[in-house]
């Protein structure tokens, strides 16, 4: 019988069995091989739901992972057994926003993972042909489900558009904060200064690429005189992410903001600090097409994903695993599920 994690509502979640989603001829059932917890499926887990995107029935969570088919998909060149990792977006290719090139922002969506469409926390899941991405021999199965959280960083560094010798800050290192700073190092940024609260995380920071990495802000800040940096990345989880990432910037400075706050309704910023400052604030959702860039970033060593799993757990430790990263504990960044593992 096919199991899954489901989320009931607000630190209520439980191991059950879970029939298979319709599955038709534009669909492929796979065996999960592993799955990320990220911040988002947090909020689902601590909160119940992401601002308005609130879980109505029990939610199954998910969206980075990958899988081997049960099944050939000839047009696809893909074989029976064969690893593959999804894009767990289907745009509908039908709206103003698809036809402009946003697919990332299209509002009719079908995202796995995402309330009401389960997600990949279970032994098995039929997914859409179009999600389908076929993988070099050299990348492993954890590897693979990393695909799409490096995908959100290289989209935010995509709207970034780091210059040459410009100072950038890094608000928030977990698995989204730490692939930026790899992603910085790798086209060339010398001057990265990390923020996170938690040392582990600002240690593996400074392993990574960071020159400074602080657990304060105006410890970070201390270190360019309170000049602030050209460039100020924000990944948190944090509801004052969005006023530290307006603090850490200079004059005429750019923002992305990446990470989604605790509560996710309304969050207060600095108006009059970053108006006078003449801040450049852009908000990153999802991604772009990174997949192709994605995968030659970890098949070829130069993006070290692994470096940012810590821990393991199988399905039926999936609660713990949750809870575990939902407060926060110690020594841990990112989390695999491994759905068919004992
Ligand atoms: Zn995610
Ligand atoms: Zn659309």
């Amino acid at each position: 019988m096919n199991k899954a994690l489901f989320i009931h509502g607000a630190r209520n979640v439980s191991v059950e069995s879970h029939n298979l989603s319709e599955y038709n001829k534009q669909k492929v059932l796979l065996n999960i091989e592993a799955v990320g917890i990220c911040g988002s499926d947090l909020h689902y887990f601590k909160d119940g739901g992401i601002g308005g995107a609130v879980i109505q029935t029990p939610f199954v969570p998910g969206h980075e992972f990958s899988g081997r088919l049960t099944d050939d998909v000839p047009h696809l060149d893909l074989e029976k057994g064969e690893l593959v990792a999804v894009d767990p977006a289907t745009p509908c290719h039908q709206c103003e926003w698809c036809e402009k090139g946003y697919h990332n922002l299209c509002p009719k969506v079908q995202f796995i993972g995402a309330p009401p469409f389960d997600g990949a926390m279970t032994q098995q899941l039929a997914v859409p042909h179009s999600g389908l991405i076929k993988l070099p021999d050299n990348i492993t199965a954890e590897q693979a489900a990393m695909l799409e959280p490096l995908g959100v960083c290289v989209h935010a560094i995509d709207l970034a558009k780091p210059r040459l010798l410009e100072s950038v800050a890094v608000i928030g290192c977990g698995g989204i904060g730490l692939g930026v700073i790899q992603l910085l190092r790798h086209i060339g940024t010398q001057h990265i200064v990390a923020v996170d609260p938690q040392k582990h995380r600002a240690q593996k920071a400074l392993e990574l690429g960071a020159g400074i990495a602080a657990e304060s802000l105006s410890e970070a800040m201390s270190h360019n005189d309170g000049r602030g940096c050209d460039l100020v990345i924000e990944a948190t989880n944090s509801p004052d992410g969005f006023l530290h990432a307006i603090q850490a910037a200079a004059i005429g400075g750019r923002i992305i903001l990446i990470g989604i706050p605790d509560g996710d309704i309304y969050t207060p910023i600095e108006a009059a600090e970053a108006r006078r400052r003449g801040l450049d604030i852009r908000f990153s959702r999802r991604m772009g097409n990174v997949y192709p860039r994605a995968i030659q970033l970890v098949s070829s060593g130069a993006i070290d994903v692994d470096a940012l799993i810590t821990h393991r757990f199988n399905l039926a430790d999936s609660p713990k695993a949750m809870q575990m990263q939902a407060d926060e504990a110690p020594g841990l960044i990112k989390s695999m599920i491994l759905p068919n593992m004992g």
